[in-house]
């Protein structure tokens, strides 16, 4: 790993420097090849081992952790920051930089009445979620590896603790500038300081003067919409979406008990302790706009209000857009460019409306998300039959629906080729809790991890048929359907 140190060098004030301490006994249970191109790595060795487990010092490395705050289920909590993830600097790889973080490496003065450490099933949980995001293509962190450890950590009962090394091209969240903002009380150098340092680094199209600064917040504004667009379409629920876990630049961030759809269902709720399902599945799109009011709040001191408003106002038409575009992709129906933005307009909203007819079908019938989208790969749309049809409970529904989508994708030349395109945008595997469970549980049982490779090899090809480990495909069996995690990680 070869850093850059941009952000500890420039952004005094900004972090604590804090050494990791070092888990015992520690082993790779798994490695991304992908993540590890990012930064110029090739395969792990024995020294990023100790490196990256904390038990050796990584040459050019800083170690620090960042300060922000951030509003936690509604309410806001002045001081946050990195508990439990220290940060080496800026690894250079060939497409850029990118923060390594050591989650799990030990307590840092924001830690609270934490240990600083993860435990392993929550370890192994985000290293499987970033690597399966990015092969579908949603915008996230990334994980290059999670550590197993002897380390006894207590949470309800023992367990042991794991490292995950994640990589982001930024740890800058929403909570930064909220943090900046009332922490300064109305002085806004800090304030000012970050969000040029922020645009230098991350939007070096844009100046660091009020033009800019308005056009910014329209960009994050729209990363942020493009974010939840693809977390929708592909049934994917976070779980925490504090202000303190949304990145600046619209990537999936700070894993918990995130889940993916089985059933489909919009009130579906992932997190134990979400009592009022302020972060159910269906709540995400608004509560998008929720975070980013509070983001726009703290940027009052320096942005204009008026220009916050305005930007504001684009996210939701921005996500409805992105939204049904993917939905398109999924479903088959064309986009066409050729008409004008009127015509564009009324499109939508019927795309849309076909789009949620699909899903109130599919939420009516209790049917899995997933899998009933893999089946538009095996629709021949000029057949009346369709496999779908006898999945769904009223057929007389099913039937209007069918209708409606097949005047809508209209002729189709090439029906395999059609049919393939679905398959590309249809994954046949997705992280279903339950799956990450079983691994999980083979490592702790067993000292097993091959569970997690196959699950890791399986996800980094979502969209491919892998015969051979094809029960990974089905339905979860009765004990984990909707499984709900708790937040103790
Ligand atoms: P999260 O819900 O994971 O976003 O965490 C919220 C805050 O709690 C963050 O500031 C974390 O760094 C901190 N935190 C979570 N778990 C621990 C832990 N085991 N030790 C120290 N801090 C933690
Ligand atoms: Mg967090
Ligand atoms: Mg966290």
């Amino acid at each position: 790993m070869r850093f850059k140190q941009d952000f500890f060098e420039q952004l005094d004030g900004f972090y604590s420097q804090v050494y990791p301490q070092g888990i015992s006994n520690p082993h790779w249970l798994g490695w991304s090849d992908d993540a590890a191109k990012l930064i110029g790595l090739d395969k792990p060795n024995d020294a990023l081992l100790m490196q990256l487990s904390a038990n050796a010092a990584a040459p050019g490395a800083s170690y620090y952790a960042q300060v922000y705050s951030g509003h936690q289920f509604g309410g806001y909590t002045p001081r946050l920051g990195d508990g439990r993830a220290i940060i080496l600097g800026e690894a250079i790889g060939p497409h850029g930089a990118w923060d390594v973080a050591l989650k799990g490496g030990g307590p840092t003065p924001y830690s609270r009445h934490g240990d600083g450490r993860a435990v392993m099933r929550s370890a192994v949980r985000e290293f499987l979620v970033s690597e399966a995001l990015a092969a579908l293509s949603v915008p996230t962190t990334r994980a290059l590896a999670v550590i197993g450890s002897d380390l006894p950590v207590w949470r309800e009962s023992q367990e042991t603790a794991a490292i995950t090394v994640r990589l982001a091209k930024s740890h800058i969240r929403f909570g930064h500038f909220e943090y900046f903002c009332y922490s300064e009380k109305g002085a806004p150098g800090k304030l000012t300081q970050l969000l040029n340092f922020t645009i230098t680094q991350h939007f070096p199209h844009l100046t660091t003067d009020a033009a800019g600064y308005k056009q910014w917040f329209v960009e994050v504004v729209q990363l942020t919409a493009k974010m939840i667009a693809h977390w929708q379409a592909v049934g994917f629920a976070h779980g925490v979406m504090n202000t303190d876990n949304m990145s600046i630049l619209g990537d999936t961030f700070d894993f918990g008990p995130f889940a993916f759809l089985d059933t489909f269902k919009e009130s579906f709720i992932c997190n134990h302790s979400d009592h009022d399902g302020r972060y159910a599945f269906g709540q995400q799109p608004g509560i998008g706009l929720w975070n980013l009011k509070r983001l726009a709040q703290a940027l009052t001191p320096i942005i204009a209000s008026d220009d916050l408003i305005a930007a504001l106002n684009t996210y939701q038409p921005s996500l409805v857009a992105q939204y049904v575009s993917l939905m398109r992709a999924k479903l088959g129906l064309s986009h066409d460019s050729d008409i004008d933005s009127t015509a564009q307009a009324a499109r939508e909203k019927q795309d849309l409306a076909l789009i949620s007819q699909f899903t109130v079908m599919l939420e009516n019938s209790q049917l899995d998300y997933s899998n009933s989208l893999r089946k538009i790969g095996q629709i021949d749309i000029s057949s009346q039959h369709s496999p779908l049809r006898d999945d769904i409970l009223d057929v007389s529904e099913f039937d209007r629906w069918y209708q409606a989508f097949q005047a809508r994708v209209g002729n189709v030349a090439d029906m395999a080729a059609w049919q393939q395109q679905r398959d590309q945008h249809n994954p046949k595997y997705i992280l279903r809790n339950y799956l990450a469970q079983e691994a999980i549980i083979d490592i702790e049982e067993k000292g097993d991890n091959s569970k997690l490779l196959q699950l890791q090899q399986l996800l980094t090809r979502p969209f491919d048929e892998q015969p051979e480990i094809d029960d990974f495909a089905k339905r979860p069996p009765d004990w984990g359907q909707g499984l709900i995690m708790s937040c103790s990680s």
